[in-house]
């Protein structure tokens, strides 16, 4: 073999050496590129895995808090319900007291027309019974004019009310108040209305107030009224006492107690005037029984040692101006001056005019009982049920 072909061989040797060589390279080169390839892929994967579990976390989360919203709401929910149920409860409980306040109203109602009924049917059987005594001949008042009206029959008699006809409690006094039927004393009840009486500006317990009241306004002023109303209550007979009240207590207030000689002209005092006006206020008339003045009246109004001054219980009493049994004689003749009947109507206004038309008419007619029947009355009842 010559020497070219020994090269020959040579270079087709390293040619084909670089080759492989160059193979090896591409093989190696592709392994890589799959090695990088199973990487990206690998990373891939771990990337979307990663991925999809942060999804899953946040998801857990979202979920999560939908849950605790969703609990949260339901929560208000039953608590807006039971708020509900709550005010409906309240709305309802509501309704049902005023229903029962308005039902108990209703019955109170009913109860007071009731007895205002009984009051009405008693007082007119009463008016016809007096009716026939007055036009009767007998001396004696019939039964039914006595009988009396209890206001606790089984009860103990009421102290205050035996001795002054009046009582603090009116018929709800835990003790009994025994009404007669008709009697020689009337009772006019708060008759002698005074602002000084009312509006007191005293010391309640100074007892020496009134005493020395000769001068005082309030003192005038019953002069006037007890001369105005004497003549008006002995035209229907003899007036042995008459007793006007300066008590402050509402239930002895004014309070004016009328004693006639007979019954029969109490009755007809009490027929005449029990539904008569008085100084712009209705009379409030009923026949009483005293033990006797001086249980009726305070012991110790007079001396000026009571210690419950005019809040006394018990008859704290004008002085009177006139002694009655003069002022009985001079009312036999006929009177010279004229009577000063302006505060006496028929209604609640005060016909000054008429009134004292009236009264020129009543001096020249003798018989009041008929004059009497012409007057319109409103209708009143006797205070005695309270
Ligand atoms: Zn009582
Ligand atoms: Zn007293």
């Amino acid at each position: 073999m010559g020497k070219h072909t020994e090269w020959r061989n040579m270079v087709k040797k390293e040619r084909r050496r670089r080759i492989r060589t160059l193979k090896a390279k591409e093989i190696e080169s592709s392994l890589e590129y799959q090695n990088w390839c199973k990487e990206q892929e690998a990373l891939e994967l771990l990337e979307a895995e990663q991925i999809e579990k942060s999804n899953k976390i946040e998801n857990d989360k979202w979920v999560q808090a939908e849950q605790v919203a969703l609990e949260e709401w339901k929560k208000i929910q039953i608590k807006n319900e039971s708020l509900l149920q709550k005010k409906l409860q309240q709305q309802a409980k509501l309704k049902l007291e005023w229903e029962l306040e308005k039902q108990k109203r209703e019955r109170e109602a009913e109860r007071l027309k009731e007895i205002e009924e009984e009051n009405r049917k008693r007082q007119e059987i009463f008016m016809n019974n007096l009716e026939k005594f007055l036009n009767g001949d007998l001396m004696e008042p019939p039964k039914e004019l006595l009988i009396l009206y209890e206001s606790k029959p089984n009860c103990e008699p009421c102290p205050f009310f035996t001795k002054t006809a009046c009582c603090r409690f009116g018929d709800e006094c835990s003790r009994n108040h025994k009404y007669p039927g008709i009697s020689k004393i009337l009772l006019a009840a708060n008759m002698f209305g005074h602002f000084g009486l009312e509006n007191a500006n005293y010391n309640e317990y100074d007892t020496d107030i009134m005493l020395e009241y000769e001068d005082t306004d309030t003192y005038k002023d019953f002069k006037d009224f007890f001369l105005d109303i004497l003549p008006e209550f002995q035209k229907f007979g003899k007036v042995v006492q008459l007793k006007v009240c300066n008590n402050y207590e509402k239930h002895l207030r004014g309070n004016t107690y009328i004693e006639y000689a007979d019954i029969r002209s109490a009755v007809q005092a009490y027929r005449a005037l029990h539904s008569r006006w008085y100084g712009g206020k209705q009379l409030s008339l009923q026949f009483c029984h005293l033990l006797s003045w001086n249980y009726a009246i305070c012991g110790l109004q007079s001396s000026k040692r009571c210690p419950k001054g005019r809040a006394c219980n018990f008859l704290h009493v004008f002085k009177n101006p006139v002694k009655l049994h003069e002022e009985n004689r001079h009312s036999e003749r006929p009177r010279s001056t004229p009577s000063r009947s302006w505060r006496w109507s028929e209604s609640p206004e005060r016909p000054v005019t008429k009134d004292k038309e009236m009264e020129k008419h009543s001096r020249r007619s003798s018989d009041s009982k008929h004059r009497r029947h012409r007057y319109h009355r409103s209708s009143s009842y006797r205070k005695r049920n309270g």
